[in-house]
């Protein structure tokens, strides 16, 4: 699909829905198979566009809408990306709402290579809290768990077994352009036992049935935090391997809390001391 990219950047005018780069970029949006094929994926906006250029991300193609040709930071962008070799797409409004499915699109749509850190990679002694999610399955979940990430200073997120895909649309939206700052490690449950059994600092899981309350913690850095997948919660071999379980207290009628919040709050207490305004 994508053998036809250009070696160096360039500008292309497209007005047709069936020209092939275009189609190339909706199977994107549309089916995780096409972005496991081609190791790419979709954002849309100029600010992850800027997000991503700050980063290094690489760019394949950035599409440009009417209302890009006289934005000076979305010109930038497009320069910024053709001299590291994208094609630039001058599109209409009615392409940009087919790639993306809405109605009042965004300005510019990027197509990027996707980028995951080796379980190898990550060393403890660089690391302020890694977060490890046990099989989630809910894009936006996983998005603004990798939002709230990079807030609270993260060194990455672990996605442990079969999870959501990060690159999927609706969880690149979710990230408002911390995908492109936080770490993603995809790895089995296994693997990730092997490093929970060597890592130095607190491992402390989620649970439901955690007989101690989070706040009454005193978490040692580095740190993991592991999360259970939102039908299921954690798995039992996982909650076997945390060093502590730990449960945020609740009142009224919920059975439990969203997985994204029950992130953010554990986060925020893990490095409440190294946090100020
Ligand atoms: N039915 C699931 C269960 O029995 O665990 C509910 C899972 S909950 C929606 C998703 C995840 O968020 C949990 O596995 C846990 O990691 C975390 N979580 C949600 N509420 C929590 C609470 N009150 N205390 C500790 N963890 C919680």
């Amino acid at each position: 699909m994508s053998e036809q990219r250009p070696r160096i950047g360039a500008v292309k005018q497209i007005t047709s829905h069936s020209n092939p780069v275009i189609k190339e970029i909706k199977g994107l949006v549309a089916l995780r198979k096409h972005r496991t094929q081609s190791g790419l994926f979709v954002a849309e906006g100029l600010k992850l566009a800027t997000d991503a250029l700050e980063a290094g991300w690489t760019v394949r193609y950035l599409a440009l809408g009417p209302e890009a040709r006289d934005n000076p930071i979305a010109q930038k962008a497009a320069a910024t990306a053709k001299s590291r070799g994208a094609l630039i797409l001058e599109v209409n409004t009615s392409i940009l709402e087919a790639i993306t499915r809405k109605e009042n699109p965004q300005m510019v749509v990027g197509v990027y290579e996707q980028q995951l850190t080796p379980l190898e990679r990550i060393d403890p002694a660089q690391s302020t809290v890694w977060i490890a999610l046990d099989r989630v399955r809910d894009p936006g979940n996983l998005g603004t768990i990798i939002r709230t990430a990079d807030a609270v200073g993260a060194s990455g997120v672990i996605l442990i077994g079969d999870c959501t895909d990060p690159f999927a649309v609706e969880a690149v939206r979710a990230t408002m352009g911390s995908l492109f700052h936080v770490p993603l490690v995809k790895t089995s449950a296994d693997a990730f036992k092997a490093v929970m059994a060597k890592w130095p600092g607190t491992v402390a899981g989620t649970h439901l049935a955690g007989s101690v309350d989070y706040r009454t913690v005193d978490y040692r850095e580095p740190a993991l935090l592991v999360m259970g997948n939102e039908q299921q919660g954690l798995s039992g071999d996982l909650a076997a391997a945390c060093k502590t379980l730990v449960r945020i207290p609740q009142a009224g009628q919920a059975d439990s809390l969203n997985l994204a919040v029950a992130t953010g709050i554990t986060l925020y207490e893990i490095r409440r001391k190294k946090l100020s305004l």
